[in-house]
């Protein structure tokens, strides 16, 4: 696909983050207003800060999500904080003045990256954009060809060359282009990448992210110097083989698509034959079949027409004291509906009427012989007009409720307030309504029976119109551009509220696979929602318990609302990594706490911190080793580090006496280990007077040595839960990290299953339970596995949870226990893969 120029820049000038983290979360909280993400995509985006950073050179960063997330992403997009005075990143500290947020759908943003890193040769454009108080600047840097092409190589090849075709999905971003160059390194030859006129070094990452080589591109490869052939063939290799790995990689973030977006990603690539589809931002999920109509309120005609200062000042007060009866009414009627985000939404809108300044500036123009209605649509539309100028998205949709409170009062101004804004009783019963931006008081009172969705010329997914609008459960596309409003009403048209675009006049045939379409989301739909709160039980009555891997209370109602029973591992070392000072003992009580509160009795694991490996936390200052995932790390750093462990062992003896709590220690290797760990916590209780409460303790089975004592260790914990990501990387010999061997960590390698069954046998022995929450937990086939190896617990992201419910539910265990068998004797993991094709239907998710 040849690269976009159009991908859309949000930007925040002169930001001031306080850190790295913070500059993140701003930047992914710009990409989430403008809709190119969902919210989770900024923990996406901090996760891959702790895994690599993102420090580009010359003070930029392009932070970016992990790859298995690119589900979270709607649409391609980028977010630009400008730090005038810099902000720390990564463990180097390196300062950084231009924070570009990336959430790329697929490779439309690498022509932006080209554009970056050629503006990265130019110090003084980058200087000039570090202090512009015009975000135009940044957007036309990034998003214009203009960009200098300082320090470029000739369009020259060596003589030694070859062609090839870039395979893959994304491009050519980042992290291949690191490998790449790298490989350069290890020659005495210089070899140069050529994508149309522009060349590269090999060995410089920031010219070859400059070539904006896309999906398909086409790459001459040469090389000159005493080894120029073994390099030529050492980078096909390398591009070859990270081709195979980058499209694995791609289809494993499609599969978690399919998870994340569910019913979405049933329409594929569908694309219905129209006459026209409009583009815009998908505000509310939902595929119709409709008919346009205009819901635009007539204008209302008002003159500037005085009866006097006291006249006009006694029909202001009494319009606004029936538009604010009106409200507190609709209010009230949403919230005995149970509709309390509507209610809300209203409780807003009377807010809004007491805005002294608003009332004060009105008045005064009355005083100035206008009329109370002239005034209040004069003050009003210059409100109206400043709000929907903001850059920020989120209070730029905020205009609508203003306008919406404005026509209100303004109709009660008129003697016209028992009317509604539009006539919907004239609307078809099919209705899909095209307006410039939907106010909140039409789309709340919208009759769900006669209208299907809408699609507004204006707004954003974050405004109240689209909240609503995912509230009463209707597609609805929003920001579509002021052409919608020239569309004929009467035409029939498909909404599709997943990927946001309306197609007009669909020929039959495409209103037939519309039809279809509906048919089969319908069915999924009812599916997932009927299976999500319902418990994992099998088709032959045998019930797992299904919990979620959170590490904040905030984030539990959402956990809970998706399925979750519980939470199945709480990671605290996020409590030190998030920080930059180690959290005291009642700073920890509170956050544990507070998760407990949160869940209202269900379980909660929390587990004990786990430092070292991938986990650094630069503040602790400790020694560098040669093998961090074989050295000191998890329980190991615990044991030799009372004052880390004493106090959140304090603090979680504290918080389990307020409610369920169970604490499991990580990187268990050995017996010694779970008897000392145990001792520190039995003084712990014993000095806090607290051994009244039992708390259940537990284990996490990471490490082979573990998995094959499983039968020493159950003896003394009442549980266990199988970290996979570790036990794969343990198991397989394969730094769980390593970007040229992360297709050999799989966690289906029949290796890793068959240490998951020695772990359920050790632990039946001794009648304790085993869970597990590593990643295999919410993969479709490794769950069913799980399942089938007598697994009694799976914890996961909040993202897999329906899916993987309703997976269960449609199996039987003896099937799953049947397939397990045969897992366990193939000799690899695509193997097991081959076998999982019997659960097809599992594995396309719902
Ligand atoms: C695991 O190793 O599977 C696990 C859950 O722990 P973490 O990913 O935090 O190392
Ligand atoms: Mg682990």
């Amino acid at each position: 696909m040849e690269p976009n120029a159009t991908t859309p820049v949000q930007v925040r000038l002169d930001a001031h983050p306080v850190d790295r983290d913070d500059a993140v979360r701003s930047a992914g909280a710009l990409l989430v207003q403008a809709g190119f993400c969902d919210a989770a995509y900024v923990d996406s985006l901090l996760r891959r800060e702790q895994v690599a950073t993102t420090w580009l050179g010359q003070g930029v960063a392009i932070p970016h999500g992990m790859v298995e997330d690119k589900g979270l992403v709607r649409r391609t997009g980028l977010a630009v904080l400008q730090v005038p005075q810099g902000v720390a990143w990564g463990s180097a500290g390196r300062p950084v003045q231009l924070v570009v947020a990336i959430a790329a759908a697929s490779d439309e943003h690498i022509a932006v990256l080209r554009r970056l890193t050629r503006l990265m040769r130019d110090e003084r454009r980058i200087a000039q954009l570090v202090r512009t108080p015009r975000a135009e600047d940044i957007v036309a840097a990034l998003t214009s060809d203009s960009a200098p092409e300082a320090g470029a190589l000739p369009a020259q090849d060596f003589a030694r060359g070859l062609d090839l075709t870039l395979n893959y999905p994304n491009g050519l971003h980042a992290r291949p282009a690191g490998q790449w160059a790298q490989l350069a390194a290890r020659f005495q030859a210089a070899l140069r990448v050529r994508h149309g006129d522009a060349v590269a070094d090999a060995g410089n990452v920031a010219a070859l992210l400059s070539l904006g080589a896309g999906r398909g591109a086409a790459l001459r490869l040469s090389a000159e110097g005493p080894d120029a052939d073994a390099a030529l063939a050492a980078l096909r290799e390398l591009v070859q083989r990270l081709g195979d790995e980058e499209t694995r990689q791609a289809g494993q973030a499609a599969a978690r698509q399919a998870q994340a977006q569910g019913l979405g990603r049933l329409l594929g690539d569908w694309q219905p034959a129209a006459r026209q589809t409009v583009c815009g931002i998908a505000a509310s999920p939902g595929l119709v079949i409709g008919t346009l109509v205009s819901a635009e309120a007539a204008t209302l005609e008002v003159a500037d027409a005085h009866l006097g200062i006291a006249e006009e000042a006694a029909r202001l007060d009494r319009a606004l004291n029936a538009a604010a009866a009106q409200i507190h009414a609709l209010a009230e009627q949403a919230r005995a509906q149970g509709r309390t985000e509507q209610a809300g939404i209203f409780d807003a809108h009377a807010q809004l009427l007491r805005d002294g300044a608003l009332l004060r500036e009105v008045s005064r123009l009355v005083v100035q012989a206008h009329g109370a209605a002239w005034a209040w649509r004069h003050v009003l539309s210059g409100r109206v007009a400043a709000q929907r100028a903001l850059p920020d998205a989120t209070l730029a949709a905020r205009a609508a409720d203003l306008q919406d409170v404005g026509e209100r009062v303004l109709r009660h101004l008129l003697g016209r307030g028992d009317e509604a804004g539009t006539d919907p009783s004239a609307w078809p019963r099919d209705a899909l309504l095209l307006a410039d931006d939907l106010s909140p008081s039409v789309t709340a009172q919208i009759d769900v029976q006669r209208v299907k969705g809408f699609c507004t010329a204006r707004g954003g997914p974050t405004a109240h119109t689209a909240i609503l609008a995912r509230a009463l459960g209707l597609p609805a596309v929003v920001a579509a551009g002021p052409g919608l409003l020239q569309l004929p009403p009467g035409e029939r048209a498909i909404l599709d509220g997943y990927r946001g675009r309306l197609h007009i006049a669909p020929t039959e045939a495409a209103l037939g696979e519309a039809r279809a379409l509906i048919d089969r989301l319908a069915r999924h739909q009812a599916e997932e929602a009927a299976s999500r709160l319902q418990p994992a039980t099998t088709t032959d009555g045998h019930t797992l318990e299904i919990a979620a891997n959170v590490n904040r209370a905030d984030q539990v109602p959402r956990a809970l609302e998706q399925g979750a029973e519980g939470v199945g591992l709480m990671r605290t070392e996020f409590l030190f990594l998030e920080r930059d000072h180690v959290p005291g003992e009642d700073e920890q009580f509170g956050v544990y706490q507070a998760m407990v509160q949160a869940l209202g009795g269900r379980p909660l694991i929390v587990r004990t911190l786990d430092i070292g490996g991938d986990k650094q936390v630069p503040h602790l200052n400790l020694p560098a080793e040669e093998n961090p995932f074989l050295g000191v790390r998890g329980a190991r750093l615990c044991l030799q580090r009372d004052d880390l462990l004493l106090p959140q062992l304090r603090a979680l003896v504290r918080a389990a006496q307020t409610g369920p709590l169970s604490i499991m220690f990580p990187m268990i290797s050995t017996v010694d280990e779970v008897r000392r760990l145990k001792a520190r916590l039995a003084e712990v209780q014993r000095a806090l007077g607290l051994t009244g409460t039992a708390i259940p303790v537990g284990i996490m089975i990471e490490v082979p040595s573990a998995a094959r004592l499983a039968d020493r260790l159950a003896p003394h914990v009442d549980f266990f839960s199988i970290g996979t990501n570790d036990l794969t990387q343990y198991t397989l010999a394969v730094d769980r990290q390593h970007p040229q061997l992360a297709g050999m960590a799989d966690s289906l390698h029949p290796a890793v299953l068959r240490l998951v069954a020695d772990t359920v046998t050790g632990a039946r022995r001794h009648g304790r339970w085993v869970g597990v929450c590593g990643g295999l937990a919410g993969e479709p086939l490794g769950a069913a596995l799980l399942a089938g190896l007598g697994v009694q617990e799976l914890s996961m992201s909040v993202g897999d949870l329906g899916a993987i419910k309703a997976l269960l539910r449609r199996h039987g265990l003896a099937e799953l226990q049947d397939l397990a068998r045969q897992a366990l004797d193939m000799d690899d993991g695509e193997q097991v893969r081959a076998l999982g094709a019997r659960l097809r239907s599992a594995a396309e998710g719902v």
